[in-house]
């Protein structure tokens, strides 16, 4: 492809909503355009990059037996009523009514429609299992769109759906999923981790999030390098048995002057203790309106989602001053010794010896407390976030911290949608039972984003091999140079002959402006024809390392054979 001939509105100012790289190389790369908040239109760079997305995803998908559909965008209001999504989803569906009143949504999933299609043309388990998938975009009315091709409200999803007849059977289809999207993700050429996810009521190991690392995502990970295992900082297990202090002989209770010293770092300098042994008391409120103290050691952060979870609420929070006030608590100096409310602890403060507390009095703590002897938690409950260097619960090894992108999400959903919706089979016995489902899901536009979150420098983008927009960039340096050019129309017409996809950049423009545009574009390989020309020689350079190498002109067939 000839860049005169093609379309590469490249910007030299970053957009001023664009917050992250992904987002600010897109736009000014000329891959993206903002139409409106969170609807993005692809430019022929950013479509090309999407349809190669789309290709490898299409490809392993087709390899293990899944079927490619297309359903429509706009589901009709009766089949979310039907699973009660209708409200549950709330104001992210995008609603919308036809002429005659009637309510549709633009589809942000398509659970529903897909089991309406099952239930009527599935009867008998020799007709499963099916895996039916799409590539479609999907909506979803945000709050606040941002971040790009990240957050938007329109977005291009694979999501595919598996009808199984066993649950045995549907763990089979769900293990096929899992390493499909292993040679997925590897095949794009990202770094990811693959996370166990909460499953919430279907429980085992059947729900896992694809992750793509990187400085700006949402998602915090914990993971190890010696075994697969990667975990959300807020569903790993936090293994306190291997992160015990050793056993002390219990010494007397004793209450000391504290004076202004209530944060743990400062109680563990007055004290001289480390503060593994300082035990924090923290005053949640919970959802349903009931005030618990949970105690946690020193050194550990508390996890709300896990409060949340263990005491199945909506939500918990802090007690405010006010509150605190309200019920006698003295802040900065609570301890559980003679608290009014109920008490929980972490697991972190099992077998701990001889611990530090407030003493419920301004200006005083507890020293060598212990446990049962003076105070009794009604449990002992994991309600640690994980962190960098706790022991890995699979092989003990350090775990390390990431952050990412959430990229892709498989599932199995069991009987959920089918009991709903009457998506009944009969079985080998006459008997009729419920289709048991998966749902495997990835963010095709996201998967944009996240490749460039992952794969830039402060030029702009460097797109991994196997799905940037061109393998290959020509850029003839002088047009006006009559040799140069006739050498750069040459090399192009002979990658082209090899099946290379190359851009050549023969647009009547200074040097510096090429190399700016191409570091933004990021295309892989770049050939540089220059003043080289003279002495027969192009030069090669790599848009990761940007190291120079001459290449004779004469070889470079030889070289586009290595390419390829
Ligand atoms: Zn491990």
């Amino acid at each position: 492809m000839k860049a005169s001939n093609y379309f590469i509105p490249t910007l030299k100012e970053t957009p001023s909503e664009a917050e992250v790289p992904s987002h600010i190389y897109l736009v000014r790369g000329g891959f993206i355009r903002q139409l409106a908040a969170g609807l993005y239109e692809y430019l022929p760079l950013g479509f090309r990059v999407l349809k190669k997305i789309e290709n490898i995803i299409r490809k392993h998908m087709d390899e293990t037996g899944a079927l490619e559909v297309l359903l429509p965008i706009l589901t009709p209001s009766e089949l979310w009523q039907e699973t009660g999504r209708w409200e549950v989803y709330g104001k992210e569906l995008f609603k919308v009514e036809d002429r005659k009143g009637r309510l549709f949504a633009l589809g942000p999933t398509h659970e529903e429609t897909i089991t309406d299609l099952i239930r009527k043309n599935i009867r008998s388990y020799k007709d499963l299992p099916k895996n039916f998938y799409q590539i479609q975009t999907k909506f979803r009315d945000e709050a606040r769109p941002r971040y790009g091709l990240i957050r938007g409200r329109e977005f291009l999803m694979k999501d595919a759906y598996s009808f199984d007849v066993s649950e045995e059977m549907a763990i089979k289809s769900y293990e096929i999923m899992k390493k499909a999207y292993k040679k997925i993700f590897d095949e794009l050429g990202l770094d990811y981790l693959m996370v166990e996810a909460d499953t919430g009521a279907i429980g085992g190991k059947f729900s896992h999030e694809f992750v793509v690392k990187a400085a700006n995502g949402e998602a915090h990970i914990v993971y190890c390098e010696k075994c697969e295992y990667a975990a959300n900082v807020e569903a790993a297990k936090y293994e306190f048995e291997l992160d015990k202090l050793p056993p002390e002989k219990e010494k007397p209770l004793e209450k000391v002057h504290t004076p202004k010293v209530s944060s743990v770092d400062d109680v563990a300098k007055f004290l001289g203790v480390d503060t593994k042994k300082i035990v924090k008391t923290l005053v949640y409120i919970l959802s349903d309106g009931t005030a618990i103290a949970v105690l946690i050691r020193g050194d550990r952060e508390l996890n709300e989602t896990k409060l949340i979870n263990h005491f199945n609420i909506l939500d918990a929070r802090l007690a405010t001053s006010k509150e605190l006030e309200k019920m006698g608590i003295v802040e900065g100096f609570v301890g559980p010794i003679g608290l009014d409310i109920p008490v929980y602890a972490d697991v972190s403060v099992k077998d701990l010896h001889n611990f530090v507390v407030g003493a419920n009095e301004k200006d005083y703590h507890y020293i060598n407390v212990n446990i049962p002897r003076d105070f009794k938690p009604i449990e002992f409950v994991d309600f640690s976030t994980a962190k960098e260097n706790d022991p890995c619960p699979n092989c003990k090894s350090p775990l390390k911290e990431t952050t990412g992108l959430e990229v892709g999400h498989i599932f199995l959903l069991g009987t959920k949608y089918s009991e709903a919706m009457k998506a009944y089979f009969v079985d080998k016995d006459g008997k009729e039972k419920p289709i048991i489902m998966g749902c495997y899901g990835i963010g095709v536009s996201r998967l944009m984003a996240a490749a460039v979150e992952q794969n830039h420098d402060e030029n702009g983008i460097i797109w991994p091999e196997n799905i940037a927009p061109f393998k290959l960039h020509i850029l003839a340096l002088n047009m006006k140079d009559e040799k140069i050019r006739e050498v750069a129309e040459r090399i192009y017409n002979l990658a082209k002959e090899k099946g290379i996809e190359v851009l050549y950049d023969d647009r009547d423009m200074s040097a510096g402006a090429k190399f700016k545009d191409a570091d933004l574009i990021g295309i892989p390989h770049r050939i540089v024809v220059g003043r080289g020309v003279k002495n027969k020689i192009v030069e090669y350079q790599h848009r990761k390392d940007q190291q120079k190498q001459s290449i004779s002109i004469e070889n470079i067939e030889n070289f586009f054979e290595e390419l390829v």
